[in-house]
C-alpha cells in the first residue's frame, strides 16, 4: 500500500530532518513540511528526503523502521 510522506523542513536538535507519514499526529505545520511522494516503505522515503536534507530519520511514531 502507498503512504503518502513529509519531511519536516527544521532540523530537530539532534540536526536530523525527520520523516513522517501524512496522518503522523506529530506531523509538521503545512509551511514546515515538504511534500516527498507516495511511497511503499519507510525507507523509500527516507532515502528520498536524502536528498533534499543530507540527515533525516523516520519519525518513531508513524514509520516502523
Ligand atoms: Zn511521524
Amino acid at each position: 500500500m502507498l503512504e503518502n510522506y513529509y519531511v519536516d523542513k527544521k532540523k530537530k536538535e539532534n540536526g536530523q530532518h525527520e520523516v513522517h507519514k501524512d496522518w503522523c499526529i506529530d506531523i509538521p505545520s503545512p509551511d514546515q513540511q515538504l511534500f516527498l511522494g507516495s511511497f511503499r516503505t519507510d525507507k523509500l522515503a527516507v532515502e528520498e528526503a536524502t536528498f533534499f536534507f543530507g540527515k533525516v530519520c523516520a519519525c518513531t511514531k508513524c514509520c516502523e523502521s
